[in-house]
C-alpha cells in the first residue's frame, strides 16, 4: 500500500514512525509530506525544524523526550557561540550541527532542499521518503499585540506567549508543492493529515498554491488525525492558537478547518461527544486512543488509521 502523509513536527513525525512501522509488514511504501514554512537562516546555516525532526524520527534517532533533536546530544558549539556573545536562543546541538553543515553545503551548491533532503535522508537509512513541501523558501510570520514576529521568534525565543492575531505564510504565493510530492499525492492509497499544528504546521502545506486541487483529485481517501485531544493540544501553542483566531478548540474545531478536503476524522475517545458535529461536515469519525506514549502506540494508531481508510475508500468504490 502506498501511503503519503503530510506532517509538522513532533506529532507529525511520531504518526509517521507508526505508518512506516505498520506498512512495513505488508511491504507498503510511505511518503511524508513535510512542512518547511518554518525553516530560516541562523549563523549561514538552513534550519528545517520540522524536516529534521521527522527526519531523526524516522531514523530512530530522536530525542524521546523532547520528540525534536538528536538523543544524547551535547551543546558544546553553543557554549562556544556565548563565549563570543552570542544568544543562542535556538538549541542547536554538535550532533544536529552535522547535519546543518552537511545540508549547508549541498544547498550552497545550488541543489534544491528536495534533493538535500533525500540524500540525508538515505545517508541515515532511511525508509520512506521525506519530502519538503516545496523547494522554494516560505516563512510564517506570527501577527501579535507587539507587532508582527518570525515563526522562531514567537515559538522558541519568546515561548509562545504572544497572542496570535494572524498567521502569514511569506512567500506561500510563488511557492508551489514539488514534483515529488504531486507524485506521492496522486500516486497515494491513503492519504494521512497527521496530528500537527493545523494552523502553522499542515496550514502552510495546505495554502501551497494548487495543494488542494492536488488532494481533491487525489483518488485516495483522506483521514485526518486530530492533534486536539479533550479540548487541549499535548504539545506546543495549537489549542492558544486556535482560540485566539477564532476557531474552537476541539476536535470539531479541526475537523472544521479540514473541511470538504478529509473524508474521515480521526479523534480520541475523550472527544467522541463530538461525533455527530464531526459527521454533519460530511466526515466519518473513528473514536480511539489517539494519544501516542510511545513506539508501540504510534504502531497502533497507524494501523486503525490505515484501517479506517481502507473501509472509506471501500464506501466510495460502492457508491462509484
Ligand atoms: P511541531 O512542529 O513540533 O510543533 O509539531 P506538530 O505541529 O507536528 O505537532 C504539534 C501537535 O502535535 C500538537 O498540536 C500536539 O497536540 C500534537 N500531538 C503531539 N503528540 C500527539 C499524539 O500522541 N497524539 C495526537 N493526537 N496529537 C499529538
Ligand atoms: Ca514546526
Amino acid at each position: 500500500m502506498k501511503v503519503a502523509a503530510l506532517a509538522g513536527g513532533v506529532g507529525g513525525a511520531r504518526l509517521a514512525a507508526g505508518l512506516e512501522d505498520s506498512l512495513q509488514i505488508g511491504g507498503g511504501e510511505l511518503s511524508v509530506v513535510v512542512n518547511t514554512a518554518d525553516d530560516f537562516d541562523l549563523w549561514g546555516l538552513r534550519i528545517c525544524p520540522d524536516l529534521d525532526t521527522v527526519m531523526y524520527t524516522l531514523a530512530g534517532l530522536e530525542n524521546p523526550d523532547t520528540g525534536w533533536g538528536l538523543a544524547g546530544e551535547t551543546f558544546a558549539t553553543l557554549e562556544m557561540l556565548a563565549s563570543y556573545g552570542e544568544d543562542p536562543w535556538f538549541l542547536l546541538g554538535d550532533r544536529d550541527l552535522a547535519t546543518h553543515l552537511l545540508r549547508a553545503e549541498r544547498l550552497w551548491g545550488g541543489a534544491a532542499l528536495t534533493e538535500v533532503t533525500a540524500d540525508l535522508a538515505r545517508r541515515l537509512g532511511l525508509r520512506s521518503q521525506l519530502l519538503p513541501m516545496s523547494d522554494e523558501p516560505v516563512g510564517t510570520v506570527i501577527h501579535t499585540p507587539e507587532g508582527p514576529l518570525e515563526f522562531q521568534e514567537y515559538f522558541v525565543r519568546r515561548g509562545q506567549r504572544d497572542a496570535v492575531l494572524a498567521v502569514e505564510f511569506r512567500g506561500i504565493g510563488e511557492a508551489r508543492p514539488t514534483a515529488a510530492v504531486r507524485e506521492a499525492v496522486s500516486g497515494a492509497e491513503a492519504v494521512v493529515l497527521c496530528p500537527s499544528n493545523p494552523l502553522v504546521s499542515l496550514g502552510p502545506i495546505l495554502a501551497l498554491p494548487g495543494m488542494r486541487e492536488l488532494l481533491s483529485e487525489a483518488s485516495a481517501p483522506k483521514v485526518a488525525v486530530s492533534p486536539i485531544v479533550g479540548g487541549r493540544a499535548l504539545k506546543g501553542p495549537a489549542d492558544r492558537m486556535l482560540y485566539s483566531l477564532g476557531h474552537e478548540v476541539s476536535a470539531t474545531g479541526v475537523a472544521r478547518i479540514y473541511g470538504g478536503l478529509v473524508d474521515g476524522m480521526v479523534i480520541d475517545r475523550a472527544d467522541r461527544d463530538e461525533r455527530p458535529a464531526i459527521e454533519d461536515l460530511g466526515m466519518e469519525v473513528l473514536a480511539t486512543d489517539a494519544v501516542m506514549h510511545g513506539p508501540p502506540d504510534r504502531a497502533r494508531l497507524a494501523e486503525e488509521v490505515l484501517g479506517f481508510a481502507a473501509t472509506l475508500g471501500r464506501a466510495e468504490g460502492g457508491r462509484g
